[in-house]
């Protein structure tokens, strides 16, 4: 499987990290050893100082497609989950001003946390999903699905231009603003609808 990352899809988070709203779907993809073992807590990698958390909501692919037109995406999912895209900021920024591949701050071992899936059907309307992040207890990122760019159909489609989808990829949608440093101790609890779905520890 593979897991495919959209950059820069939340107005909000890009004039914090003060970049530039593209005009298409920014996208990078995380290997399947970025997975953080379920139950595993996440150990700070000794090459950041500056390792982030950015809350995100997640689409499992059900189904190969390629192609996938917009109106037709929904059929290509079944459930939403919720993650997060740890980024070494220290090393993504240093990548990013030689105009490098972010690979080595966004794709490390670990660096994908997927936590429980709902099922679609369990939402109202997916562009109006609740969810946060909260660490040691505080809301530190809060976000709803209204204010992707990109909504959830239209980024199966862009996606499936470039790579064909199959059963079992993950789609992380992009953060929120209120991405911040992580440090050993922290306790992060992911949220949607109130309902828990992840919880780990920093170490
Ligand atoms: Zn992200």
């Amino acid at each position: 499987m593979k897991i495919i990352c959209i950059g820069r899809n939340y107005a909000d988070h890009i004039s914090e990290l003060q970049n530039e709203k593209p005009t298409e779907p920014v996208i990078f993809l995380k290997p399947d050893t970025a997975i953080l073992p379920t139950q595993s807590p996440f150990f700070i990698p000794e090459f950041s100082n500056d390792v982030q958390h950015e809350v995100e909501i997640l689409v499992k692919i059900n189904k190969v497609g390629k192609y996938i037109d917009a109106k037709f995406a929904h059929k290509y999912y079944d459930e939403i989950g919720l993650g997060i895209d740890f980024t070494a900021r220290d090393l993504q920024n240093e990548l990013k001003s030689k105009g490098l591949p972010w690979e080595k701050s966004k794709a490390f071992d670990g660096s994908a946390v997927i936590g429980s899936f709902l099922s679609k059907n369990s939402f109202a309307s997916l562009e109006n999903i609740n969810f946060e992040l909260q660490k040691n207890k505080q809301v530190v990122q809060q976000g709803n699905s209204s204010l992707m760019l990109w909504k959830i159909d239209q980024l199966v489609a862009y996606v499936s231009q470039f790579f064909t989808l199959k059963t079992g990829d993950i789609i992380f949608t992009g953060t929120p603003k209120g991405v911040a440093s992580v440090k050993e101790g922290d306790v992060l609890e992911g949220f949607i609808e109130g309902k828990q779905l992840f919880s780990l520890q920093i170490k």
